[in-house]
């Protein structure tokens, strides 16, 4: 390892450089022992199934350890990890218990920028890491939709990106963690041990991770050439990902699920990779790794609640169809425009008003096409109005007994929460996909009836009993866990 990049001890959230990368939950009070925090409001980013629970921001591995010790001495509601909330269910909630705000926790240990590997603690966000890392030439391994995700939950989830056909979870660049378990211990936990499979995707069950080392991606510059296509319907989409996929590193269709007959399944297809160097115009090149979020153009500073509904909603998908190219080869975009486009609207989660909104995803076996096509009939048919739908095709699947990505087809898609039948419509959507090979992904879920959870994960049972070995008297537990019997 070599350079340092930032040693200075744990402080009050540095990570401000966008109102979005700050907790979810209320500000949690600075940490002390003998104060009793407080009961808050605590939800996902979807904002339903608020509860209540006092949020802790421990600023050390110290503060940690002493307060997961007094979980055990207690024998109370027990704690739940959470990092910048962005899961969109209940996974980071712990109603009548406590809630770990792992925030505080924001050191970028080492970056040796030779081998392309940091070491950080868990709660430092993928925003920052691009911050540091871009100019030395590194981009993160994985990144979501939106860069306000710490590293923990990047791995408490195994979350996937774009180019998870080609680059697997995140949890595959990870080498070695550190975890607190329910002991108050502090555990190296390698890659490819029953510890590590069991927190990759664990959805912080097994412990508070408290550091991870973490392999990245080298790059010559903070641009992406997109190329952009727009397919007619369903089948057509299919046929275009299976057939080219192989050729991208990062590949994704937005999918248009209000058009019906001929056009159901429409979509604009956007696949690409890192620019390299002779890629980008004079101008470009002065500055060729230069990092620069910014807020949409046009983005309001403050996002009105409720502002979507069916009839703007179907608006939207027509204009967005349209005015996409039907093929457009190596348009340039910097690294925000093209990952994270919805960080530059602060706020967007209050679109759908104060009853918030479901984000259902799913993963369906490849040789399972027909009940893709089948269950987005349904959707079609219901009315969903959705307009963050995405399709994607997954590689291999890594090792976490409950990580997500398996290899098939995903759909993932919002729907507000007080859509009329939402919940015997999604219960018949999860049956569909449980007897095509597929799953539910846990980190955007807040409803999925326990009884299907054996069947989506196969590894269950082992996960249950690991947790049972290492937790007896459940320190870690969370509304996900307590609802679907984790
Ligand atoms: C706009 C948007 C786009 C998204 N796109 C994608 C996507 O493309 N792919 C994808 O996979 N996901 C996506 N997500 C979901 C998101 O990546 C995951 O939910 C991620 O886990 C959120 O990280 P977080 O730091 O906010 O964790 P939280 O939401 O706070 O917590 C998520 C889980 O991680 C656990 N956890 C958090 N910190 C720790 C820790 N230190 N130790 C142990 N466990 C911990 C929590 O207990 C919880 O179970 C998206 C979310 C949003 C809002």
């Amino acid at each position: 390892m070599s350079a340092s990049a930032d040693t200075a001890p744990a402080r009050k959230a540095p990570n401000t450089a966008h109102p979005s990368d700050a907790p979810d939950a209320p500000d949690a009070p600075a940490l002390d022992a003998t104060v009793r925090h407080p009961v808050v409001p605590v939800t996902g980013w979807g904002r339903t199934a608020p509860s209540g629970a006092r949020v802790l921001r421990p600023r050390s591995y110290e503060e940690v350890a002493a307060i997961v010790r007094g979980c055990a001495r207690d024998g109370a509601r027990g704690s739940i990890p959470r990092g910048l909330g962005r899961a969109y269910g209940d996974a980071a909630q712990n109603a009548g218990g406590q809630v770990l705000d792992m925030t505080g926790l924001d050191r970028i240990h080492v970056v040796d920028a030779a081998q392309g590997l940091v070491l950080c603690d868990a709660g430092v966000s993928l925003h920052r890491l691009m911050k540091v890392l871009l100019p030395l030439g590194w981009f993160v391994p994985v990144t979501p939709g939106t860069r306000y995700v710490t590293v923990g939950g990047a791995i408490g989830a195994d979350i996937h990106g774009k180019n998870h056909h080609g680059a697997g979870s995140f949890s595959r660049h990870v080498l070695s963690l550190e975890l607190l378990t329910a002991d108050g211990e502090v555990r190296t936990v390698e890659r490819g041990t029953p510890l590590f499979d069991a927190t990759a995707g664990g959805m912080g069950l097994t412990g508070a991770i408290l550091t991870a080392t973490v392999r990245l991606l080298p790059v010559e510059t903070s641009w992406v050439t997109v190329d952009t296509e727009r397919a007619a319907d369903l089948d057509d989409l299919m046929d275009r990902l299976t057939a080219t996929d192989h050729r991208y590193r990062y590949s994704v269709a937005w999918i248009d699920l209000l058009a019906r007959g001929a056009a159901t399944g429409r979509a604009v297809l956007t696949r690409g990779d890192h620019a390299p160097l002779d890629a980008l115009p004079a101008r470009a090149r002065r500055d060729p790794l230069a990092f620069r979020p910014a807020r949409l153009p046009g983005a309001p500073a403050f996002v009105p609640d409720g502002l979507l509904g069916r009839g703007p909603v179907r608006v939207l998908n027509e204009l967005w169809y349209r005015r996409a190219p039907r093929l457009r080869i190596g348009e340039l975009q910097r690294l925000p425009t093209f990952f994270h486009p919805l960080d530059g609207i602060p706020h967007w989660n209050r679109l759908y008003g104060p009853s918030g909104f479901v984000q259902y995803q799913f993963v369906v076996g490849y040789g399972h096409e027909e009940a893709l096509r089948r269950i987005v009939r349904r959707i079609t048919a219901q009315g969903c109005p959705s307009f963050l739908a995405v399709l994607k095709r997954f590689g291999d699947a890594d090792p976490g007994w409950l990580s997500f990505p398996a290899p098939g087809w995903t759909l993932a898609l919002d729907i507000p929460a007080d859509l009329p039948g939402l919940g015997p419509f999604l219960d018949r959507l999860d049956e569909a996909v449980a007897t095509a090979d597929g799953r539910v992904y846990l980190a955007k879920d807040a409803r999925l009836r326990p009884d299907l959870l054996p069947v989506m994960y196969p590894r269950l049972a082992d996960f249950r009993e690991l947790r049972a070995r290492l937790d007896p008297h459940g320190v870690f537990t969370s509304d996900l866990s307590r609802r679907l019997g984790l």
